[in-house]
């Protein structure tokens, strides 16, 4: 055996993280630092480790004569513990990412990467059909957010970060949008609801949570976790109760607790795990360079424009036209910081989301579009299923519009449409498989309206109509 071999008992104790191919970084059993906070840590059986000081601390108790366990529980952070129960207490998902040896925080994006405006945008447009505006806005603030994070401009000029409002009816595609803009930059995404949010103490999530997802969105890596995105939907759900008579106690304070966070600053939060208890490892994310974009659906908002715009021509020549903008279907493009602030949003919230923009609800042209033209098409989807068994799916253009039709009378936008599309096609896809001669099928208005049945053709024959069942 070689001296090289031959290591003390301590050295064999003491990992050396350097030479661990494991990508997550060890943490303290008793106190939760990471490595990278507490130093090298000292495994114990069953994959647990601990840091030197909480071993010394132990130890030390241990050490003064008899061994007094009150004195072990004095110390602060730390528990008794039964190693046993412990047996892969500490699972992946709540380890901390390690940072690699030399390695520099690297942006998302090189200066020289960051895809300019109208890249981004001709990407959404594969996907994201009409909201041509929201597409352009969208466009511009990621880039300017994510140059500023490249820069990490500190001198005179401070870029002022990019977070966003978006305003727009239910499945016009604000969520959507936001998805794929994330994929598209290949950066990691949380996307949270504002009524689960609630101040710190109170039952629900309590607003750091956010971040805690992102972290978990990003595999634990806390510097992947500061350039990602947060989606917060249902924002206008926290605005401030106009009736001044009703004490308001969660909408604007979870709007006051959120301002930090979309400021920028540094928040513990637990890895892994959704709250803060004694066996969660906690670790420190900077949410300077996360793009916070907030949306909702804000009704009543456009009564609240309607009535400015009202009072303004109410004064002079255009005071006759009184219900001008009642048909007005782009009131909400219209939306001033002031509405907002009329609608109980508070002026410090509002001047922390700089971009505001609004997306139209969706009208028929629009829903039959989303029905074939995004890459990843409903219609599409269906397609391809049926060309795996051999079969052409085809759907006449009238039929489409009779699925749109139906879709805009549930009002709910493009969110109806998949729940009419699933509802017929469910047949289909039943009973095509079951005969290996059918070559075709087209789908009609008269199947959709349940008057009527697809055109089937046979392979080498005509086409024809199905009668209903
Ligand atoms: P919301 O505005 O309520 O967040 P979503 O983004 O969740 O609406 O939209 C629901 C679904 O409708 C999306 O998953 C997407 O498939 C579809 N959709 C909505 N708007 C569009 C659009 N403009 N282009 C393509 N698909 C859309």
């Amino acid at each position: 055996m070689s001296d090289k071999d031959v290591k003390t008992e301590e050295e064999n104790m003491v990992s050396d993280p350097s030479d661990s191919t494991d990508e997550y970084e060890k943490v303290c059993i008793m106190c939760h630092r990471p490595e990278s906070k507490a130093g090298k840590m000292i495994d114990l059986p069953n994959n647990l480790t601990i840091c030197h000081e909480c071993m010394q601390k132990s130890m030390d108790t241990m050490m003064k004569g008899s061994f007094d366990y009150s004195k072990l529980m004095n110390i602060p952070g730390v528990q008794i513990l039964n190693m046993t129960d412990l047996e892969n207490m500490v699972p992946k998902q709540q380890k901390i990412k390690k940072k690699k040896e030399g390695e520099r925080v690297k942006p998302a994006f090189d200066i020289q990467n960051i895809p300019a405006p109208h890249k981004i945008k001709a990407q959404l447009d594969e996907y994201v059909v009409g909201q041509d505006y929201a597409k352009k806005a969208v466009s511009v603030a990621v880039y300017n957010h994510y140059k500023r994070v490249a820069t990490d401009t500190m001198d005179d000029i401070e870029i002022e970060k990019s977070n966003m409002l978006m305003i727009g009816p239910t499945g016009s595609g604000k969520t959507y949008l936001v998805k794929t803009l994330a994929r598209l930059l290949d950066v990691p995404l949380a996307i949270t609801d504002a009524t689960s949010l609630t101040e710190a103490g109170y039952i629900g999530d309590d607003i750091e949570s956010v971040v805690s997802k992102l972290l978990a969105a990003a595999d634990n890596d806390v510097e992947r976790a500061e350039q990602g995105i947060i989606f917060i939907d249902e924002i206008d759900k926290i605005a401030k109760k106009r009736n001044a008579n009703q004490r308001d106690v969660s909408g604007e304070s979870v709007q006051q607790g959120m301002l930090k966070l979309l400021e920028g600053s540094n928040v513990e939060v637990p890895v892994g795990a959704n709250s803060k208890n004694a066996m969660v490892p906690l670790t420190t994310v900077n949410t300077k360079n996360i793009l916070f974009i907030c949306g909702g659906a804000f009704p009543e908002l456009e009564d609240i424009i309607k009535e400015r715009l009202r009072k303004r021509s109410s004064i002079g020549f255009e005071a006759e036209l009184k219900d001008k903008y009642d048909h007005d279907k782009d009131l909400l493009s219209k939306v001033t910081v002031e509405d907002l602030r009329n609608f109980g949003m508070i002026p410090e919230f509002l001047g922390r989301l700089p971009i505001i923009f609004s997306l139209k609800g969706l009208n028929e042209e629009m829903l039959v579009k989303i029905l074939k033209e995004p890459r990843n098409a409903i219609l599409k989807q269906y397609q391809k299923l049926l060309a795996l068994d051999e079969v052409q799916l085809t759907f006449e253009e009238d039929a489409l519009h009779a699925i749109a039709e139906k879709a805009m009378e549930k009002d709910t936008g493009a969110r109806a449409l998949r729940a009419i599309i699933e509802e017929f096609m469910l047949d289909i896809m039943y009973e095509i498989p079951k005969d290996d001669s059918i070559g075709q099928v087209a789908i009609t208005r008269a199947y959709i309206e349940g008057t009527g049945g697809p055109v089937i053709s046979l392979r080498g024959q005509a086409p024809r109509q199905i009668a209903q069942s």
